[in-house]
């Protein structure tokens, strides 16, 4: 078999530490780099090594990947001191999995490959469980033969990878996703809260469902949890917003209309506004319930 090559990974967040972890033991030598050190220590003890800047990262590893919050962080860790960006020379490999903007992604990747660097970004799709188990779905676009060597460490990661075509295609892939996760949480949400004020059991909406054309994983996975006020992130809030905000700017400058998504965003906005950005998206159920 051929020798793995040396995969970095900057973010250790819920989804890069996942992802990382998952590198680690299927034998990948990883290092790890993260803003804050402390996120570092599990993977450190897992057999990861840890690096002081993101810049080392990439000039010690074959390929590295990322993924932070949103587009503030993607260009922070690309275009800030001792970043991505500083570690590259021609023929080095980036591969950010952060859900972000089709103008974020376009200018990271354009500061890349004038660089002399390779890009191919790659959002996902499924959270923390999925992250864990492997089981993500990977949208990735920009240099296809990038993505074909680096395929084995994506199927470390994920259950499917698409290969969607130019740089951008892959945010607005996530965008649509997410997008329409969102809208669906909002609506259980109003769901929940309108039948048991009417009245209602919510553990019977949630079997009502269970049974319709409606069931989806995501609300057998969250209605229970949102019943019994669990909203421990795997997805946090504040991402979830992010992202239909990101969507609505979609909206915005192709002319489509969208007032699902518009709400969906102004009820995402109140929840985070009440204090609920680190918890699960879920949560925007707790403010919809008043
Ligand atoms: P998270 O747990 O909140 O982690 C965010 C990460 O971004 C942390 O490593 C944080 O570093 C880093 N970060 C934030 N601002 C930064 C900055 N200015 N400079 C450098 N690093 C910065 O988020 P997550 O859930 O892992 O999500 C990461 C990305 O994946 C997001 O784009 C999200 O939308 C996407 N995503 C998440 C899920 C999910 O279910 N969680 C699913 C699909 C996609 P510190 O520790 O120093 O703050």
């Amino acid at each position: 078999m051929d020798k793995k090559p040396s995969v970095g990974y900057l973010g250790m967040g819920i989804m890069g530490s996942a992802m990382a972890g998952r590198l680690v033991d299927a034998g990948y030598p990883v290092t790890v780099w993260n803003r804050s050190r402390d996120k570092c220590a599990p993977l450190e003890a897992k057999g990861a090594k840890v690096s002081e800047t993101a810049q080392e990262v990439v000039e010690t590893c074959d390929v590295t990947f990322a993924c932070t919050s949103d587009p503030t962080s993607a260009r922070a860790v690309v275009f800030g001191e001792k970043g991505v960006l500083a570690g590259i020379t021609k023929g080095k490999r980036f591969v950010d999995m952060s859900t972000v903007d089709e103008e974020c992604v376009k200018e990271i990747a354009e500061a890349i490959t004038a660089k002399g660097g390779r890009f191919v970004e790659a959002p996902v799709s499924g959270s923390k469980g999925p992250a864990l188990q492997g089981q993500l779905v990977i949208l990735a676009a920009g240099e296809e033969a990038l993505q074909k060597e680096v395929q084995p460490c994506l199927d470390v990661l994920g259950k499917r990878t698409f290969f969607l075509g130019e740089v951008g295609c892959g945010a607005r892939m996530k965008l649509v996703i997410n997008m329409v996760m969102g809208i669906n949480m909002v609506a259980l949400s109003e769901g929940l809260a309108v039948g048991q004020k009417a009245g209602l059991q919510g553990k019977d909406i949630l079997e009502v469902i269970k049974e319709g054309a409606i069931a989806s994983p995501m609300y057998g996975l969250k209605g229970p949890k949102m019943l019994d006020g669990d909203f421990a992130p795997n997805f946090p809030l504040k991402h979830q917003q992010k992202d239909v905000r990101l969507a609505v700017d979609l909206g915005d400058k192709v002319g489509q209309s969208m007032p699902l998504a518009a709400a969906a965003n102004e009820a995402f906005k109140a929840a985070r506004a009440a204090g609920k950005g680190d918890e699960d998206f879920s949560a925007v159920y707790a403010t919809v319930n008043r």
